[in-house]
């Protein structure tokens, strides 16, 4: 009898070349978060973890891993009922029963040469379980306790569903960069787009001495947040001084903050050309401010030279918020802290900006060397 943890992943329209990538992926992910807290091994279509110290810890970390649907502490025993029903019995001992807990048996038979069908098994582990436990009862609609059992090669039987974060493998999906504020909505964004699969480069501009070292480490701790969601990437940390002072200078204020947008967006251009980055990825959502309006987000669309995914473009605020909660970057993202657009907020940004208008305004800019040097001088942590 051995103790290890099933993982179950969604294998839902995966078929051939894909799902050998999906699960090479997913294989790597699992193994790079949970580095030296066991191993994996794989067998007739089944991925376990066999944990080396604490087993709690690495279900937990396992919750996270996009592409999981479940991680559940197993026993695995041999093809056999009296050893299959002592593995049950033996998780069932380890828990706190009440007077009557009512229960059910699940089991899934893969193997269809074992001698007994599902239904038989299930009957079967459930009378021996009612003979060794007088506190059980069963139900077959809402049972308090599943006691589920795999029929494979080997027999595996285990009680917690543990739920997975679902969705794919972070780097199944390409690479993208993300730019990532200090606010509550980008991290969700990137967030999103890593249980998507995307592979998520976090981008920061940050314009000292106008915003301090405080909401530097408040950043870094938020890409800390998305490391335990399995982003891989180190935060690129870019000085938007130099940028910013000129257009204070020469914008007009109401379109201080669409400008700044189309210039973050041509910095993200150059980034994702240099690195193999396929698309940019925003916290913006739809009217939430005066520069997330169609008209605003299109003066942006017209200049990147990927797709600007925004994930988060039809969800209110309070979505995002119970979303960010969920994840561990809300507690954060809350800390005060000044990000680089909101030091010059122009008192009426403009809310349906016009392109030719824009185009115009930029032409009096000497942004050129700037975004070079930019680049240049990025800090990767
Ligand atoms: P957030 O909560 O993510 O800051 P927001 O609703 O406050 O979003 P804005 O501040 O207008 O909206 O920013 C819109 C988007 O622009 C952000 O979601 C983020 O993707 C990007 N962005 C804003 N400021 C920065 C920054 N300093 N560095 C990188 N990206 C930024
Ligand atoms: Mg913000």
């Amino acid at each position: 009898m051995s103790d290890l943890i099933l993982l179950r992943y969604g294998e839902l329209g995966l078929k051939g070349h894909n799902r050998s990538f999906f699960i090479k992926k997913l294989k790597e992910n699992i193994r790079r978060m949970l580095k030296s807290r066991g191993e994996l091994s794989s067998a007739h279509g089944r991925l376990f973890f066999h944990p080396e110290g604490d087993e709690e810890e690495a279900v937990k970390i396992l919750q996270r891993v996009f592409g999981l649907v479940g991680a559940s502490p197993a026993r695995e025993v041999e093809l056999d009922m009296e050893d299959i029903a002592g593995a049950a019995a033996d998780l069932i001992s380890k828990l706190d029963l009440g007077e009557k807990t009512t229960f059910k048996v699940e089991t899934k038979r893969a193997n269809k040469s074992f001698y007994l069908n599902s239904m038989e098994i299930s009957r079967d582990i459930g009378a021996q379980l009612l003979k060794r436990f007088p506190g059980l009862k069963v139900d077959v609609h809402q049972p308090e306790l599943r006691v589920r059992v795999e029929i494979r090669r080997k027999a595996f039987v285990y009680l917690a569903d543990n739920p997975g974060p679902g969705g794919l493998p972070v780097g199944t999906g390409g690479r993208g960069i993300l730019l990532l504020s200090g606010g509550i909505d980008s991290p969700v964004a990137g967030w999103m787009m890593l249980k998507r699969g995307i592979d998520v480069l976090p981008l920061h501009f940050f314009s000292p001495p106008y915003t301090n070292e405080r909401s530097l480490e408040k950043v870094k701790e938020l890409v800390e947040v998305l490391g335990k969601w399995g982003l891989k990437r180190s935060l690129y940390n870019i000085n938007f001084t130099p940028i910013q002072e000129e257009l204070i200078q020469k914008v007009p204020g109401d379109y201080l903050t669409i400008i700044m947008r189309r210039t973050m967006i041509r910095l993200a251009n150059r980034l994702a050309e240099k690195q193999g980055d396929k698309c940019i990825i925003t916290g913006e959502s739809l009217g939430q401010v005066a520069s997330q309006t169609i008209e605003s987000l299109h003066s942006t669309d017209v200049l990147a030279e990927v797709p600007v995914l925004r994930p988060l473009i039809g969800l209110d605020k309070q979505e995002i918020i119970s979303r960010a909660q969920e994840i561990g970057s809300y507690d954060i993202s809350i800390q005060p802290y000044e990000d680089c657009c909101q030091v010059f907020v122009p008192t009426h940004p403009v809310t349906r900006p016009v392109l030719s208008d824009i185009e115009e305004i930029e032409e009096d800019l000497e942004l050129e060397e700037k975004l070079h040097e930019a680049l240049e001088n990025a800090e990767k942590f």
